[in-house]
């Protein structure tokens, strides 16, 4: 990881910089699959899996035999992490309920907001480095408590040609059905599109590469709605002289093994903790399986020292990170401080990894600087607020005036005579009493 030691603010914009991809030549590469489902459907999907996951697939569909062995195949030891974790995430989600609320806005004009579940969502489930069974919990468990009539699952094929056994026990445990063999931007576009065996849904959620971001975004210029950009994660840690440069160095690694295009920064106050955190990251990598995907991953990454907390917050919230890791003696005051982050970890027993499994928060969490305009998957991103209202004689009365002259300025006469029709017959009626 490259060191920048008290860089001018001039400077901070590069340095913040992330790693760049050719966009359009994605583009190109992703339009052209997404074409190629669209007219070849589930014959595309296969293809797709013999080339990109090495794998020989019949049909993208979960056989019987798959859904009946998945639970039997999971020790106990996961089965009850995988409680633990989904009775947080449950319980965590369920308090986001939307409240509604009932409002008189002027006497006899009344409005409100009603939550309905989205009916039709896909999930997307990255499986192509590493099979996340935590993201289909984060996913899965608020799209049933929402209650979301269809939920349709798709995830690139393993080794065997299968889907996790944790993916089936959990979705078999929570009603879902619809899990397929499909990874990569072809599932998404199965999912927006409907193949023979896939359905099409009304929104896509989920991270995955860049193939996979690159897809969402182009479906949703089709009218498929989509959670947000979440692409190659990232972790920013801000550390002073009480933080633990194990720690530290813990949970840089833990992003950095995400892939080889993750970013991790480090904002650090104390300037001997720069070298203790290098020692501890060579140190650690000895003995991380995914210690080449790591390495590639700090290529993009690096430390910065700087001169006092208060700038190392305006630094990361000059940068937006996915996650933001806060270990110094003034943790939960620089938290308050924090404007733009997808979700943050407070103190030194708050790893990262917390959120990405089991405290309970969402681990689908906007990247690449959307985190300055987006926020994670929550309940709500699987509902739709519905805006409802009923207006009496009277309240049309009161507002009437307002209605007609604002039509009138804005030119459009029918929207004027909606209201002067109503008021004329309400003169009339009254009149009659
Ligand atoms: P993935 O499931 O996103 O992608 C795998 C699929 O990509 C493959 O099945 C294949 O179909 C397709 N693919 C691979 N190479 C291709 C190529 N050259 N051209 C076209 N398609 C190709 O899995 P992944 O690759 O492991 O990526 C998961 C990503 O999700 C990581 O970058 C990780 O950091 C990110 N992630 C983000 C969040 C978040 O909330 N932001 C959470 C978890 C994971």
């Amino acid at each position: 990881m490259e060191v920048f030691k008290y860089p001018a603010k001039e400077q901070w914009p590069e340095l913040l910089k992330r790693p760049q991809t050719d966009q359009e030549e994605l583009r190109q590469k992703v339009v052209q699959i997404i074409n190629n489902v669209k007219t070849q459907g589930d014959q595309t999907l296969i293809q797709f899996a013999r080339h990109y996951d090495k794998v020989e697939l019949d049909s993208v569909t979960v056989s019987e035999e798959e859904w009946a062995q998945a639970s039997d195949s999971l020790s106990l030891k996961l089965k009850e992490a995988i409680d633990v974790a989904r009775s947080n995430i449950e319980k965590f989600h369920r308090s986001q309920k939307p409240i509604e609320n009932y409002i008189e806005t002027s006497p006899g004009v009344w409005c409100w907001r009603k939550a309905v579940p989205i009916e039709k969502v896909g999930l997307y489930i990255p499986g192509g480095t590493a099979p996340l069974i935590s993201t289909f919990l984060m996913l899965a468990v608020p799209a049933s408590l929402a209650g979301c009539r269809e939920i349709v699952v798709c995830t690139p094929p393993n080794k065997e040609a299968s889907v996790h056994p944790a993916i089936l026990h959990i979705a078999r445990s929570l009603g879902i059905t619809k899990v397929f063999k499909a990874g990569g931007a072809q599932a998404i576009a199965a999912m927006a599109y409907g193949t023979e065996s896939i359905p099409s849904v009304y929104k896509i959620f989920g991270p995955g590469n860049r193939f996979v971001t690159m897809a969402k975004q182009l479906v949703s210029m089709d009218g498929v709605g989509i959670d947000l950009p979440a692409g190659p994660s990232e972790v920013t840690v801000i550390a002073d002289h009480t933080a633990n440069a194990d720690f530290i160095a813990a949970d840089l690694l833990s992003q950095a093994e995400h892939g080889i295009d993750s970013q991790v920064m480090l904002i650090l106050t104390d300037e001997t903790l720069i070298s203790k955190v290098q020692q501890a990251l060579e140190q650690q990598l000895q003995t991380l399986p995914r210690a080449k995907t790591a390495r590639l991953a700090f290529q993009n990454s690096r430390i910065f020292l700087v001169e006092n907390s208060a700038q190392a917050i305006e630094l990361s919230n000059a940068y937006a990170p996915e996650h933001l890791i806060i270990v110094t003696e003034d943790a939960e005051e620089l938290a308050e401080k924090v404007v733009n982050a997808g979700s943050v970890f407070i103190g030194p027993w708050t790893p990262e990894a917390a959120g990405d499994y089991a405290s309970g928060t969402n681990h689908t969490l906007p990247t690449h600087g959307y985190a300055f305009s987006y926020s994670g998957v929550s309940l709500e991103s699987f509902m739709k607020v519905i805006s409802f209202q009923k207006i009496s004689e009277s309240g049309l009365r009161a507002i009437g005036r307002a209605i007609m002259e604002l039509a009138e300025a804005e030119g459009l006469e029918a929207h004027r005579r909606a209201v002067t029709i109503r008021l004329d017959k309400i003169s009339k009626l009254l009149a009659k009493d």
